[in-house]
């Protein structure tokens, strides 16, 4: 179990599960919602990830809310309801807990990560993608 929470600390989770899967996601979503290249995500079940104090705030982007404090605006996780999951800003995760094991969505990349890990062009076919990959 891992308890975390906002810059501000107004809003905290708790978080109850082992992630599904831990992510980078280069999807133009992430970048413009988040001002970043790119960002990472823990991915898990809806209800590992709890809110125990404060009232996040839903920013819906393409049908998608994504939940911010109300106070700071850290983005704290994406509510991905049609697959019953959350994805967690990782970096509310405590040190040496993300593990990543791939890149998503690189076809949105802004700068190519050279890395060891499987560079998506979308999504692996476990998360209802292709498998395509991209060459960097
Ligand atoms: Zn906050
Ligand atoms: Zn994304």
């Amino acid at each position: 179990m891992i308890e975390t929470h906002c810059l501000c600390g107004t809003v905290a989770l708790k978080i109850t599960a082992e992630p599904l899967a831990q992510v980078y996601c280069h999807c133009s979503d992430c970048q413009i919602s988040q001002a970043a290249a790119y960002v990472l995500n823990s991915v898990y079940p809806a209800d590992a990830v709890q809110i125990t104090s404060g009232e996040p705030i839903a920013m819906t982007v393409n049908g998608t809310p994504r939940l911010r404090c109300p106070a700071c605006a850290t983005p704290l996780f994406t509510e991905v309801a049609s697959a019953g999951l959350r994805s967690l800003n990782a970096y509310l995760l405590p040190e040496g807990t993300f593990t990543p094991q791939m890149h998503l969505h690189c076809a949105d990349a802004v700068l190519p990560v050279i890395d060891a890990l499987p560079h998506y062009a979308r999504l692996p076919l476990s998360f209802g993608g292709s498998d395509e990959l991209v060459d960097w």
